[in-house]
């Protein structure tokens, strides 16, 4: 079985305004990239569920969200998250590309999936947008995984160079995820110290210094390892940022393009005998286009080669 695409034009449509670092050329680079793989499927996203949504955010935040969409311009969610007509397409089938990811692999129509879509999610929490971000798209891909599917032991890995303060939030007092993250500390949006480990022991999170490099950032990265090998998760999501690259601007990590295949390698050989390969990655950062076309590429590379068991 292939690899799978899930991408949308709806993402190219969700208009953030100029200069803006979290712009629609990012899925574009990223698709130009990948198009060139002829060992790639292409896939839609679905709808996402109500129920889904509202597992993984309250029902009042959903509701005014839905209200949030100008009929033409801007709207400025908070500070940084900004909307347009096209975002309300772009924002739901964001989510909806990994309920389509997680059912095109239970249906065996490919081994496991990319979704490439924008907005991305792991800042917004359950109550709020933040950081460019209006759902968290890897709470609902845990929440579908659970109600649909029945999984137990879910294993998010989040190795964008922001703390995912949205999944923390979210997947916070979920019994059946372990939220991991390795990311720049102190940095935006605070919060994701060693002490922030979920309400029941469900989250690891290893804050890094800027600067951290490859060699330092595989050093810590076994410990992600070591606490997947611990887990057994029966499934894998990666929210799958890739601003930890060296040319990103937005922050100081140093790794380099091709780190991001050893990180999702090194991720799948140790998960890969629990989970029988199941694995849903879903972009979030990443803001130099050239870094994050090719960074995206090396992971979506680990994802052909790995095999089921
Ligand atoms: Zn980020």
């Amino acid at each position: 079985m292939k690899t799978a695409i899930i991408t949308s034009e709806s993402s190219e449509k969700h208009i953030t305004g100029d200069g803006h670092p979290e712009q629609p050329k990012r899925v574009v680079s990223i698709i130009d990239t990948l198009k060139k793989n002829k060992e790639l499927l292409w896939d839609k996203p679905d709808v996402v569920p109500n129920d889904i949504l509202n597992m993984t955010h309250s029902e009042d935040y959903i509701n005014n969200l839905k209200d949030s969409f100008p009929k033409s311009g801007l709207n400025f969610l908070d500070g940084d998250t900004v909307v347009s007509p096209g975002s309300k397409d772009a924002v739901f089938q964001a989510a909806g590309s990994a309920i389509s990811a997680i059912d095109g692999i239970e249906n065996k129509k490919y081994k496991n999936a990319f979704c490439v879509v924008r907005p991305p999610g792991h800042h917004a929490e359950k109550n709020k947008s933040m950081g460019f971000c209006c759902i968290s798209n890897a709470g609902v891909a845990v929440n579908y995984l659970i109600k649909k599917y029945n999984y137990k032991r879910i294993a998010c890995v989040d190795f964008d160079v922001h703390w995912g303060n949205g999944n923390y939030d979210v997947m916070y007092d979920n019994k059946n995820s372990l939220y991991i993250s390795t990311h720049q500390y102190p940095f935006y949006p605070g919060g994701g110290s060693e002490k922030d480990k979920g309400k029941y022991n469900n989250s690891l999170n290893i804050p890094l210094p800027a600067g951290t490099n490859s060699e330092e950032y595989f050093n810590a990265y076994d410990r992600v390892l070591d606490k997947l090998i611990e887990y057994k998760p029966d499934y894998l999501i990666f929210s799958a940022g890739f601003d930890a690259h060296k040319n990103d601007p937005l922050a100081q990590f140093e790794l380099s393009s091709k780190d991001f295949y050893e990180i999702t390698r090194r991720t799948l050989k140790a998960t890969n005998k629990f989970t029988n390969g199941k694995v849903v990655s879903l972009l979030e950062g990443g803001y130099d286009l050239k870094a994050l076309a090719e960074s995206a590429n090396y992971h979506v590379n680990a994802l052909i080669e790995t095999e089921n068991k």
